[in-house]
């Protein structure tokens, strides 16, 4: 495992160093299947995608379901089949990137394979990670999958319009989140309703500034 590691870190400082050059914001999008990745993307390039410059890249196990979706968005994206893969690697994004015209876009968003264990050990070159944890997947995710929560400098939680339907103690996840990771942002959304979408993409749209 560490073998494998070190040679992903190494792909990954290639792609980081690329993306700076080409002066492109990477976010890697990470959560389990079904906590609402894709819909939140589709969200946020409705809109962004007038404002700035916008590409995705799109991990999945075998189908094309989510880059259909995107691509209906009107923003370029790029397909990764990992054929079972739990995860993307760097050398995968950088073969991806090659598609691409990293130079003409602000923001490039790869939404990972819907897992919250290993597409948090493979750095891909990001300059930030950002996980979605929908209401229904529970509360105690947090300290049960501590990685992803302390390398993401968002989170989002989603299907906030269920919570009084679930047992989901929105303190109590705050509070595990912020001593985890205390500068982490909380974001709470419904990307089905288009409710709490405001501030996540003005985030967004101040980290691409910088
Ligand atoms: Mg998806
Ligand atoms: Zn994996």
């Amino acid at each position: 495992m560490k073998n494998i590691l070190g040679a992903n870190d190494e792909v990954a400082a290639l792609n980081r160093q690329m993306f700076a050059e080409r002066g492109v914001i990477v976010m890697n999008l990470l959560g389990s299947p079904g906590s609402g990745k894709t819909t939140l993307l589709e969200k946020t390039l409705a809109r962004l995608a007038d404002k700035i410059k916008i590409a995705v890249i799109e991990g999945d196990l075998f189908t094309a379901k989510d880059a259909e979706r995107i691509e209906r968005a009107g923003v370029d994206v790029i397909q990764i089949n990992t054929a079972g893969g739990c995860h993307l690697d760097a050398p995968m994004i950088q073969k991806a990137c090659a598609a691409l015209n990293l130079a003409e876009l602000d923001l490039l968003i790869v939404e990972n394979v819907g897992n919250l264990v290993c597409p948090a050990e493979f750095d891909i070159g990001e300059n930030f990670k950002a996980t979605v944890l929908s209401i229904t997947e529970g509360d105690d995710k947090p300290l049960k999958y501590p990685l992803i929560f302390k390398e993401s400098a968002a989170v989002v939680l989603n299907k906030i319009d269920l919570l009084e339907f679930t047992n989901f103690d929105l303190k109590s996840a705050r509070e595990d989140l912020t001593t985890l990771n205390p500068p982490i942002k909380i974001f709470e959304t419904s990307c089905t309703r288009g409710t709490g979408l405001d501030d996540w993409t003005a985030w967004l749209l101040s980290k691409v500034a910088k």
